[in-house]
């Protein structure tokens, strides 16, 4: 088993070998997972979010806030990761998207602010992973609500420490993890205080580690 912290308001990219399991650990309390994948051998080839929504949906197998499969975007819609375990099922797996300068510019006309696509394109970078965008987020751990007039508003997480979850690649991939870097106060997404995650590597027919 491999173990790597990802220190807050950073991103980290790992390699996943199909077959491989990884979990994403709440280290040191609430604090959103921002992650995209990538199938290694066709970098061109990410998660889609609504696709995955709409996909687990009609097989009855989740929807906006937790799934069972990750899908990558058409034409190949490919099985990217299934989910095995989950012990949260609270996350937003829907819109793909994540906070960057312009956000923050809007939000609290602060540019400045760390973001996460910084991060994940400066981890792209030192990772030789060649894209210049984002592709779809899933948003672990994200607490997001619909409300009445389908607007979304952002809530506590539910995750707690060691809450986690845990996932099997289905094809060689790469998997860039953004510990969030959200602070704001009217937007709780990580409960105004950036905190690092867990990562954990493991091949499951020859160890179950502990959390
Ligand atoms: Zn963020």
């Amino acid at each position: 088993m491999k173990e790597f912290i990802i220190e807050k308001e950073s991103a980290r990219a790992f390699d996943v070998d199909k077959g491989e399991h990884f979990r994403i650990i709440e280290e040191a309390g609430p604090q959103v997972a921002d992650t995209v994948f990538f199938n290694r051998k066709d970098m061109e080839e990410t998660f889609h979010a609504g696709m995955t929504v709409f996909m687990n949906g009609i097989q009855d197998l989740g929807g906006l806030y937790h799934v069972k499969h990750l899908y990558s975007r058409p034409p190949n819609m490919s099985k990217l990761f299934t989910v095995i375990e989950d012990t949260v099922k609270r996350h937003w797996v829907g819109v793909g998207g994540c906070c960057c300068s312009t956000l923050y510019k809007k939000l609290i006309n602060d540019p400045d602010h760390p973001n996460c696509a910084a991060q994940f394109l400066e981890a792209f970078q030192e990772y030789g992973i060649p894209v210049t965008r984002v592709p779809d987020v899933f948003n672990i751990f994200m607490n997001f609500e619909i409300t009445d007039d389908s607007k979304y508003k952002i809530k506590p997480p539910l995750a707690r420490k060691n809450d986690y979850i845990e996932m099997r690649a289905e094809m060689d991939s790469v998997v860039v993890i953004s510990a969030c870097p959200e602070s704001i106060r009217t937007a709780p997404t990580n409960m105004e205080k950036p905190k690092p995650l867990r990562f954990q590597i493991f091949n499951p027919k020859e160890e179950k580690p502990e959390i």
